[in-house]
């Protein structure tokens, strides 16, 4: 698997393009902004676009997905619980003046447990709410690779003082799931530089005792 982080818009958000190296088809996550940006790496690499999977419905993470839909007709996932944030800019934050309403109806709705695959490649989704009601996770199967979106970065946690935020569900995310991950985890998220588990161990700690 081959992994491009393109980082677009106001709050530099993180966008991946993941995508089996052997049968060039990709999947999208999270792209943000700028949608030549991604549109370009793909066409330059001469990728198949099979789908763009959305940690979650926030507005820095969705706003380049209607082009790249339209270019490449490839459908929309993102959390069963977070579908109706993704068709309502009131809810997504897409509604202020600079910015364009985004409004997208999901092609298919995701649950914990579902996979999303490309070729070989394989994402796994591990629910994680608190920032969003249907924040998710998305696991590299057979790579210690996790894709985090705002659920938790190399030195913070995301926010729940947002839209359906709750720091009861943060926790017990944390709890239940992300504090089972090995070290040897490397977490990608949604703004920032990746990290290992051990590290983000290390300087989350504070954060994580907050819980
Ligand atoms: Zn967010
Ligand atoms: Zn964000």
């Amino acid at each position: 698997m081959k992994l491009k982080r393109l980082i677009t818009g106001m709050l530099e958000t993180n966008g991946y393009i993941v995508y089996d190296e052997h049968t060039l088809e990709a999947l999208v996550i999270d792209p943000g902004d700028e949608p030549q940006i991604f549109i370009e790496y793909m066409e330059k690499n001469s990728l198949k676009v099979q789908g763009i999977v959305l940690t979650h419905y926030h507005y820095d993470h969705i706003g380049a997905v209607e082009d790249i839909k339209m270019k490449y007709n490839c459908p929309v996932y993102i959390h069963k619980k977070d579908a109706h944030g993704l068709h309502r800019p009131e809810i997504n934050y897409s509604m202020g003046g600079f910015r364009k309403p985004v409004s997208i109806i999901p092609g298919r709705t995701l649950s914990h447990g579902d996979c999303v695959q490309a070729g070989s490649m394989i994402l796994e989704v591990i629910h994680t709410p608190g920032h969003t009601p249907g924040s998710i996770c998305l696991k590299v199967k057979d790579a210690n690779i996790i894709f985090t979106g705002d659920t938790i970065f190399d030195d913070d946690l995301g926010r729940t003082d947002l839209e359906g935020g709750s720091t009861e569900e943060m926790r017990k995310s944390i709890v239940n799931k992300i504090s089972k991950w090995s070290d040897d985890i490397t977490i990608y998220p949604g703004h920032g530089d990746h990290a290992t588990m051990a590290y983000v161990r290390k300087k989350n700690m504070e954060f994580l005792c907050m819980l």
